[in-house]
């Protein structure tokens, strides 16, 4: 007999009021009894509609009912069939719109915590693992992965996992992609994006840190040297600015930058000597995932004010609603239906406040959204030390500038077969972000697994 309680079981949270002065994780998972009871609030659908809702088809409810008869081991088998990194997503899985969004407990009640009961599972095999990886021993082609985030990593793995001997090119000192340089240590501690880096080099992976590739070797450089395929999986950091006036004063920042002097120069930890603000109040432009993270920081880098300036309402965010409540409750102050039209300095070009307009929600453009138009006479000023422009990214040109032949759409995204993620050039393959603009973990992941399926057909059929 299923558990018939309509909300979730409760899971342990730092508290916001001294969470938000530190970096440690902010979410406790389950414990064991925790996971077993609501695992029973599975009713093992038939018709299995969760699974409809994730993008790498976990098979939810057969891994749910192992965890409910206390078997982790066995449910960890079944994910990580599905799933390579499932300690990644069951923590930053935007689950609420993917698998629970489909869960037929969610028509009356709260959905099954999917997301935390996969990672209660992978904490635990991780915490019991002990066995050495086996190296592959087949007698595969060379292969380069270029870029070491979700996406390449798991292309990587899987080249190695069928016996090819992968390179991974990163231009970063290290590995992990977004995994390290933009998602914060409290939403996911570095430690397991390392682990899994390690299991990678277990499996006869070589990682190339501090290479740009575009600028230190080419991709036919690469070729030339004897690669057979390569991947592309160099995901989408160039951030946008608004173009507004201000925006070159000192104290503006990009949020991939401001979050990655935090997390992969370690600016949080008080023994690094890593350049950041010491602002007291700081604005942050946006209303994204990378927009909360970068609020979030804010705070727990000491500012006494962090203003969340969105040009649409709450409903509008494209932010997950766990990131959203998070924020609130740390004491971000969120400046709806505003939007910032100039930067203002001091003398000594630094910034000094933020103007901003009110804004009305007027008719759905293309993408649903209603478009926001600038209330007449309604600005005002915000006093602010730092501003952070967290309005999205695009991919890199870097890449396809140097590689004649590698067709890339009006986004700047590369352009590949849906089926194999093979390029405009045969030999050379792409997936993550790199194609489909700024995305998700688990998306850029399912585009390194089916990358390495059909890359491993095509070095079958050249050899
Ligand atoms: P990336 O993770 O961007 O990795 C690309 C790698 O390629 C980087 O390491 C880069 O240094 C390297 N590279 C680039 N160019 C070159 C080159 N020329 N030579 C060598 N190396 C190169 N998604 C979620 O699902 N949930 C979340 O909660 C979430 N939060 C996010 C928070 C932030 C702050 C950001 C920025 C993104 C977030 N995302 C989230 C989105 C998610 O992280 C990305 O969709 C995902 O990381 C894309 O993976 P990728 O492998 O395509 O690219
Ligand atoms: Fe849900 Fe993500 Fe796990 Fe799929 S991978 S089951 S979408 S948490
Ligand atoms: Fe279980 Fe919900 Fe999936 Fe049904 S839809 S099998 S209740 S997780």
């Amino acid at each position: 007999m299923a558990n018939m309680r309509l909300d979730k079981v409760p899971v342990r949270e730092q508290e916001p009021q001294l969470r938000n002065k530190n970096f440690s994780e902010v979410c406790l998972g389950y414990t064991k009894e925790e996971a077993m009871e609501e695992a029973e609030r599975c009713l093992g659908c038939k018709d299995r509609p969760c699974v409809m809702g994730c993008p790498v088809n976990v098979p939810i409810p057969d891994f749910i009912a192992k965890v409910a008869a206390g078997d982790f081991e066995g449910a960890y088998e079944i994910i990580s069939e599905a799933n390579a990194l499932p300690c990644i997503s069951g923590r930053v899985c935007p689950q609420e719109s993917q698998c629970e969004a489909r869960c037929v407990r969610g028509i009356k009640g709260e959905p099954v915590a999917i997301g935390r009961l996969e990672r209660f599972v992978a904490d635990w095999y991780r915490e019991q693992r002990h066995e050495t990886i086996q190296k592959p021993t087949g007698r595969g082609s060379r292969v380069a992965v270029i870029g070491s985030g979700p996406a390449g990593l798991t292309c990587a793995s899987e080249l190695a996992r069928r016996g090819h001997a992968v390179t991974v090119f990163e231009a970063f000192h290290m590995a992990g992609g977004v995994l390290v340089y933009g998602i914060p240590e409290f939403r996911l501690p570095k430690a397991i994006v390392s682990d899994e880096v390690k299991r990678l080099e277990e499996l006869g992976v070589e990682l190339r840190l501090n290479t740009v590739v575009g600028r230190t070797v080419t991709v036919d450089e690469l070729l030339e040297e004897g690669y057979r395929a390569v991947f592309v999986g160099t995901g989408a950091g160039l951030p946008i600015f608004m173009g507004i006036p201000g925006e070159s004063l000192a104290g503006v920042y990009s949020a991939n930058e401001y979050l990655t002097r935090i997390n992969l120069m370690k600016g949080y930890l008080p023994d690094y000597d890593t350049p950041l603000p010491d602002s007291k109040a700081v604005a942050v432009v946006g209303g994204g995932n990378v927009a909360m993270d970068a609020a979030r920081c804010a705070k727990r880098m000491g500012a006494q004010k962090v203003y969340l300036i969105y040009r649409r309402g709450e409903e509008e965010m494209p932010a997950r609603r766990e990131e959203i409540h998070h924020a609130k409750e740390e004491g971000i102050v969120f400046c709806l239906l505003t939007n910032p039209v100039e930067i203002l300095g001091d003398e000594k070009g630094r910034v000094r406040q933020i103007k901003c307009v009110r804004m009305e929600l007027g008719q759905p453009d293309e993408s649903g959204r209603r478009s926001p138009k600038a209330v007449e006479g309604s600005d005002f000023l915000l006093d602010v030390d730092a501003v952070i422009m967290a309005l999205g990214t695009s991919p890199n040109p870097l890449i396809r500038s140097t590689t004649p032949g590698l067709e890339a759409n009006r986004r700047g995204c590369l352009v590949v077969n849906e089926d194999t993620l093979a390029t405009s050039r045969e030999e050379i393959f792409a997936g993550g972000d790199a194609v489909t603009g700024a995305a998700t973990v688990i998306l850029a992941m399912g585009a390194g697994k089916r990358a390495a399926q059909a890359m491993d057909e095509y070095l079958k059929e050249m050899k």
